[in-house]
């Protein structure tokens, strides 16, 4: 992995530090345009101010300049964000649970995904997008991400809003790592436990301790996050590019298409285009695709993990993973989606098979250490809320 931390890369990984949980919110109240600075912004503010301390010591003037540009003008954000508001207004308010803007009034977070649609644009030899599609959070539901098609033409795509926050935290583990056994660092596996349950319990990581990296590893954070940031985001673009939306009846006028439930071939193919888009970005650069594929790989990894703490914590059974809440229905199982991945990938770089298995090794390994790490933690939580339910029956 080359090191390299120009603007774009500075930008995001400061961005999913700060993809901020926001005011815990009844999940159907519509959202309030913001004005002044609130709490939240505060503490967005906050935390800016103290990436910009950390750059500042490590005598990283392009952090420090990234960060003085946002902090200089929050006024361009403000437009972005009335402007998609006007966009989209009407429509919005039939899905659930839906917050819009996606966290415009934080401006990192807007950095992140604007990034990541421009990465994938770039890499799109196609140019299949005039318009760029809209983006929205979601406190709650059982997806990481999915796209709506707001009649006419435009589209929504929606995230959990504690994806990036929970991609960030497993990313920056998986680095502080080091390609070494977890088991050598309690500081870690403290973290693998507490995010676990953080995420499980209040579903929320904000407040768990990310492993603060430096040097080398903090540019291979910064790739990797744009790696799964995009691959995310362009998987979305992938039902889209793939025009796997039923048409809109437009005598009715602007309205949010039904619900979205892919067939499991589209999803393998929204993921072939993902994971094409972003060799086409990374081949720019003159980036490894085995690290493209690394990236990737980790990002359905910590998935499993997921899906295997959720499956515990609603069923009692690690055995019951595909039942979980966490895995949607409509997706092929995690573990079949990365075995289609290494099969791409394989085919894709025939030369590299060996080093693309060594990848999936270390990404297997790792997951299962974090599992041993947690399991019993995420146990404990399970037989607590059985004591809590069966007192209550009484
Ligand atoms: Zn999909």
């Amino acid at each position: 992995m080359r090191l390299d931390s120009n603007l774009q890369r500075v930008v995001i990984t400061i961005g999913c530090a700060l993809f901020l949980g926001g005011a815990a919110q009844s999940p159907r109240t519509p959202p309030e345009p913001k004005t002044g600075v609130g709490w939240l912004e505060k503490l967005q503010r906050d935390r800016l101010l103290l990436e910009r301390q950390w750059a500042a010591e490590a005598r990283d003037t392009k952090t420090v300049d990234a960060i003085d540009v946002v902090l200089k003008d929050p006024l361009k954000w403000q437009q972005a964000r009335a402007d998609l508001l006007a966009k989209v207004a009407g429509g919005a308010k039939s899905l659930a649970q839906l917050e819009l803007p996606t966290k415009y009034e934080d401006p990192m977070a807007y950095a992140v995904l604007r990034n990541a649609a421009s990465v994938i644009e770039a890499g799109n030899a196609r140019k299949v997008f005039d318009v760029r599609p809209l983006f929205g959070t979601s406190t709650g539901g059982t997806f990481h991400a999915l796209t709506r098609l707001v009649c006419p033409s435009d589209y929504v795509i929606v995230f959990h809003r504690q994806l990036f926050s929970l991609a960030h935290l497993f990313t920056s583990l998986f680095l502080a790592a080091d390609g070494r056994s977890m088991f050598m660092r309690p500081d870690l596996i403290a973290s693998v436990q507490n995010g676990l349950l953080a995420y499980l319990l209040e579903g929320n990581v904000d407040n768990v301790q990310v492993p603060r990296l430096t040097g080398k590893r903090q540019s291979q954070d910064g790739f990797m996050m744009t790696v799964i940031t995009g691959f995310v985001v362009s998987h979305e673009y992938g039902h889209i590019i793939g025009k796997h939306f039923k048409p809109c009846d437009t005598k009715d006028g602007p309205e949010i298409g039904g619900d979205l439930r892919f067939d499991q071939a589209k999803e393998y193919s929204a993921d072939a285009t993902a994971f094409l888009q972003m060799l086409e970005w990374a081949k720019k650069d003159g980036y490894d695709p085995v690290d493209v594929f690394l990236a990737v790989d980790w990002q359905f990894a910590f998935n499993e993990l997921l899906d295997r703490a959720g499956a515990v914590m609603t069923t009692g059974s690690e055995e019951t993973v595909p039942e979980s809440p966490w895995s949607d229905s409509s997706h092929p199982y995690t573990r079949f989606r990365r075995e289609y991945l290494l099969t791409l990938a394989t085919k894709l770089f025939p030369k590299d098979e060996e080093r693309l298995n060594t990848a999936r090794q270390m990404t297997s390994n790792l997951r299962y250490e974090m599992w041993q790490a947690a399991r019993f933690r995420v146990f404990d939580e399970w037989n607590k809320k059985k004591v809590i339910n069966s007192t209550v029956r009484r």
